[in-house]
């Protein structure tokens, strides 16, 4: 049907009608004291999102865009880093921070599994002469739907002193709590079309006090993301370069609406919808890639030999978007997303469809309506 499409993946994510139509408005000048008091209010709210009194800072790109900030603001070519790769996203942080001459030891642990904060233990307390300059991190790994345990990873390396904690929050900013402040994470990115509920285009930076003291000495090249830049102009409520006006506008209406649902609901609500799916799947005696015990609030990967077909089913005969596998899991899970906009209403829709779906494909072995009577149950 025309203009029914349901966004199910972990990002783009869905976009609140009045997030719409606050970006529908004529671009207004971005030197404008209007457009100052604009950044002033986003800045603010950021802060209250991220739990911080650190700097936040806005840049004009994909989540992608924070990453590579991350790095190259506060590390020079040669530094000694831990990087965790369980992962897709995980594998993005080494391909990059090689990429930029970094001296990377990773620590893996195998796709579907959590990165193991003892192996993270191990090579810090083993790092007596304190070379390691920073442990990078993705906190929840979309393409698996693992979380990885950040607040005991984050113990080690505060026990170690010297290293900074470079975190990718993508998928768990505004999905699940990542207090910036109570844990002292030096560098945060987020990207826009995650749990912010607004569009692609804008992705978000938090810095502590400790990385910017890393700036002074890094020697990384950098312009367009050069975060000085950025923290110069945030100070004065204004951006270095021209920022997306109108996307801008709608962040200013999602982030209104979060702090009218407050965090510890926001939080609550992932956990229920995830704890919702993980239930559903279970009773459709379909398995869980991610163990319970570190299941991402964000997005839920589900094995199946069928997953293509599975999606392109949902597709065409339920507008809903499921998003598939990367790499080697291609063909063998699919991704219900269930981060930033989206309810109780929409996963017990997702998860009716996929009981239809399976009926549709001949699946045997469920019972119909075993889903969503687990996932009702979930919900109660
Ligand atoms: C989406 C995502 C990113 C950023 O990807 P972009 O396509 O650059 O926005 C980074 N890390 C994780 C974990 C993600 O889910």
């Amino acid at each position: 049907m025309e203009n029914k499409n349901m966004l199910m993946i972990p990002g783009p994510t869905p976009v609140p009608e009045n997030v719409l139509l606050a970006m529908a408005k004529h671009p207004i000048g971005h030197r404008s004291g209007e457009f100052s008091n604009v950044i002033a209010e986003l800045t603010e709210n950021l802060k209250w999102l991220h739990q911080t009194q650190n700097d936040v800072l806005m840049l004009t790109t994909s989540g992608t865009g924070a990453m590579e900030a991350g790095i190259i603001n506060f590390l020079s070519a040669g530094d000694q880093v831990l990087v965790g790769n369980n992962g897709k996203f995980g594998e993005r942080w080494a391909k990059l921070s090689k990429k930029f001459g970094l001296n990377v030891t990773e620590i893996t642990a195998e796709w579907g599994h959590p990165l193991n904060p003892e192996d993270f233990r191990t090579a810090l307390e083993a790092d007596t002469n304190k070379e390691i300059k920073a442990v990078i991190i993705t906190h929840s790994e979309t393409s698996t739907g693992v979380l990885n345990d950040l607040e005991t990873i984050n113990k080690y390396v505060k026990a170690h002193g010297e290293a900074l904690i470079i975190v990718d929050a993508v998928t768990s900013l505004g999905a699940f709590n990542v207090p910036v402040d109570e844990w002292g994470l030096d560098v945060v990115g987020s990207g826009s079309q995650k749990g912010y509920m607004i569009p692609p285009g804008l992705a978000f930076v938090s810095v502590s006090a400790k990385a910017w003291k890393a700036y002074e000495t890094a020697t990384l090249p950098k312009f367009y993301l050069d975060l000085k830049a950025y923290k110069k102009a945030t100070d004065q409520d204004s951006s270095p370069f021209t920022p997306p006006v109108n996307l801008m506008n709608g962040l200013q209406a999602a982030l209104q609406m979060m702090k009218r649902e407050g965090l510890d609901n926001i939080f609550a609500r992932h956990q229920r919808l995830t704890n919702a799916t993980r239930a559903a799947m279970k009773a459709l005696n379909l398995p869980l890639y991610a163990p319970d015990h570190a299941a991402s609030t964000a997005i839920t990967a589900v094995c199946s030999d069928d997953a293509e077909k599975i999606r392109s089913t949902m597709k065409k005969k339920f507008d809903i978007a499921l998003a598939g596998g990367q790499d080697h899991l291609k063909g063998k899970i699919f991704r219900i997303g269930h981060l930033g906009f989206v309810g109780e209403r929409d996963v017990l829709t997702a998860i009716a469809s996929l009981e239809a779906t399976l009926i549709e494909l001949g699946h045997q072995g469920f019972t119909p309506g075993a889903g969503i009577a687990a996932a009702a149950k979930e919900l109660l």
